[in-house]
């Protein structure tokens, strides 16, 4: 076998994997179970993906500990123990690097290494990838693992590069953290990073100054250390949940499934549920009192003015918590934040709001901020919490085509087209981990990894064992899926709300809505019934290379 790294013969693998994140190292310990050789390619120093990136103050999962963690191993997830309800970043990163060892999935994971090109040769059947170092990689199949969240976002305003003082982007965190003791800060942006962050700096720095586009609903996190009798009894049943959390839309386990319609509850009784899950902590709790919330505007118009009006009550300057409080979109169709202490946080002295969606930030100027109106702020550093070019972000950035002529960001140019967000149809043997149009970034991210990366281990193998070697979507099943997950979009209240899951927080991006929202159990069932019909609306073919090149 040739080896890249002592002879200029591309290396020769079974499936290249893009990323070394939760998707790519489950994918490694997955593939190489059956028997593959598999490599993966990760931009980073360290593996880890989001949570090797994201190390902005109070980072954090919002997803409690015991869920977001990895299913595949009993084992692994007995021995290990979560300090806290939800995982900070460093104990999600620890959590990572020690499955990384104790699979040892290290040896398969070239690190610092950006993939730039992924093209796949019609007549030999091969992709070949190319690294920006200029390294080259030949596989049979590649899985793209490179993440939703991954493509940084700073917005380009003008004169950016003018600030004489520090700036820094949540997803592109320094390593050595940042001291914001004494400083001048300004923030800018309100999303989960944004409202984790805000609380942590505004304790540091002598004054922060918060720019705000959209107000978001934030709910409390209650976090607090893992109670012993809670992480017992959860082990004790654990096989038993995860099969539960199977069963839920979120792939989420321990909330008791909705039965009764919002408006068929007395008011008191709704409000009553509402305060008891505020207390209790946690989106998915709240997001889960009742059938038609994310459904129905005026049923969620009573889950959307009981959060306002907490904040009106938490906020003590009227005029700070007004527009605090969202009121442009309904609760929950943008990704609901967690906070600890995030509105109170605005009590304080040394921390201001600018509401910048009527005033929009105008430029950054050597020394601060200037908005249209004229006013201008000064800082000595500048926080972007300005999220990702997410879900297409990553893909787009790589130059993927067929030697058949097909190229992806041609494909995608309207939005992403993809059948059950696990293909793309005209790119033979490239599968996509949690892509767009799969329900991966509504859910348990890590629940979803797994489903996606079992669906095209077994995928691979069915390949193999009925001596075929290429696996592509139909138009018309990528088309029809497509549809679907339009259709299942517009019968929600999700369109309603300017988020990225739209595309809307980057200029010119198509506003397509991009993940689907039909449930993890629904879109489970479906991939497991495509995969009994024998791979139905995917046409698998065996490619003779030798034939076709005579
Ligand atoms: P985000 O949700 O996209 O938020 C970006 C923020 O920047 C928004 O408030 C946005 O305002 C603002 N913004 C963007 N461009 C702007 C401009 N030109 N002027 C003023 N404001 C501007 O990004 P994020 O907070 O990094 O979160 C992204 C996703 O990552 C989350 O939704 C979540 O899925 C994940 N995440 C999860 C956690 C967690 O588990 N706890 C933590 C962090 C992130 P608009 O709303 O008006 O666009």
């Amino acid at each position: 076998m040739p080896d890249a790294s002592n002879s200029s013969a591309p290396r020769q693998l079974d499936v290249a994997i893009v990323g070394g994140g939760l998707a790519g190292l489950y994918a490694i310990h997955r593939l190489r179970g059956i028997g593959l050789k598999v490599r993966a390619y990760e931009a980073g120093s360290g593996i880890g993906g989001t949570w090797f990136w994201n190390r902005y103050p109070g980072a954090r999962c919002d997803v409690e500990s015991l869920e977001y963690s990895y299913s595949f191993s009993e084992e692994l997830q007995q021995d290990w123990k979560w300090p806290e309800r939800y995982g900070t970043q460093p104990e999600i990163l620890k959590y990572i690097n020690h499955v990384a060892d104790r699979f040892d999935l290290r040896r398969d994971v070239q690190l610092d290494t950006r993939i730039k090109s992924a093209v796949f040769d019609d007549k030999a059947n091969r992709w070949t990838l190319k690294t920006e170092a200029g390294e080259e990689i030949q596989a049979r199949y590649v899985v793209m693992a490179a993440g939703n969240l991954s493509t940084p976002r700073v917005p380009d305003f003008k004169g950016i590069q003018s600030f004489k003082g520090k700036w820094y982007h949540t997803g592109l965190w320094p390593h050595e953290g940042v001291d914001f003791t004494g400083k001048r800060v300004g923030v800018i942006g309100t999303g989960s990073s944004g409202v984790q962050m805000i609380p942590i700096i505004a304790q540091q720095a002598r004054q922060l100054t918060v720019f705000q586009r959209t107000a978001n609903f934030s709910l409390p996190a209650r976090n607090g250390p893992m109670g012993e009798e809670k992480e017992r009894r959860h082990k004790a049943e654990y096989a038993a949940r995860r099969a539960a959390a199977m069963e839920t839309p979120f792939a989420i386990g321990g909330h008791p499934k909705p039965t009764q319609k919002t408006l068929d509850v007395p008011e008191a009784e709704r409000l009553e549920t509402y305060e008891a899950k505020w207390a209790e902590g946690g989106s998915i709790s709240y997001l889960y009192s009742y059938t038609d919330l994310l459904v129905s505007k005026e049923a969620n118009d009573t889950a959307s003015e009981f959060v306002r009006n907490k904040i009106r009550s938490m906020v003590k300057d009227p005029k700070t918590a007004e527009l605090l409080a969202p009121k442009d979109h309904p609760i929950g169709t943008k990704r609901l934040c967690l906070d600890t202490n995030y509105y109170e946080t605005y009590n304080r002295p040394n921390v201001t709001l600018v509401g910048v969606r009527s005033d929009p930030i105008q430029e950054i100027t050597p020394t601060g901020v200037k908005l249209a109106s004229g006013a201008t702020y000064e800082f000595d550093a500048l926080v972007f919490a300005t999220g990702f070019d997410a879900m297409t972000g990553a893909l787009k950035e790589i130059d993927v085509r067929t030697t058949a002529g097909a190229v992806l960001r041609d494909h995608w140019e309207g939005g992403p087209l993809t059948y059950l967000g696990l293909m793309v149809s005209g790119f033979p043997n490239m599968f996509v981990v949690t892509g767009p149009g799969s329900p991966g970034v509504k859910t348990q991210m890590i629940a979803s990894i797994e489903q996606h990366v079992d669906w095209i281990a077994d995928a691979i193998d069915h390949l193999g064992k009925h001596q075929l070697d290429r696996i592509e979507p139909t138009p018309k099943a990528e088309m029809d899926w497509v549809h679907h997950v339009n259709q299942v979009a517009d019968s929600t209240l999700y369109p309603l709300a300017n988020s990225w899951y739209m595309g809307a927080n980057i200029p010119g991006k198509p506003r397509v809505f991009m993940p689907y929202v039909g449930g993890f159990d629904r879109y489970k069932k479906q991939c497991d019934a495509v995969a009994a019909k024998g791979y139905e609306g995917f046409s698998l073919s065996r490619h003779d290379a030798a034939a076709a090149r005579s």
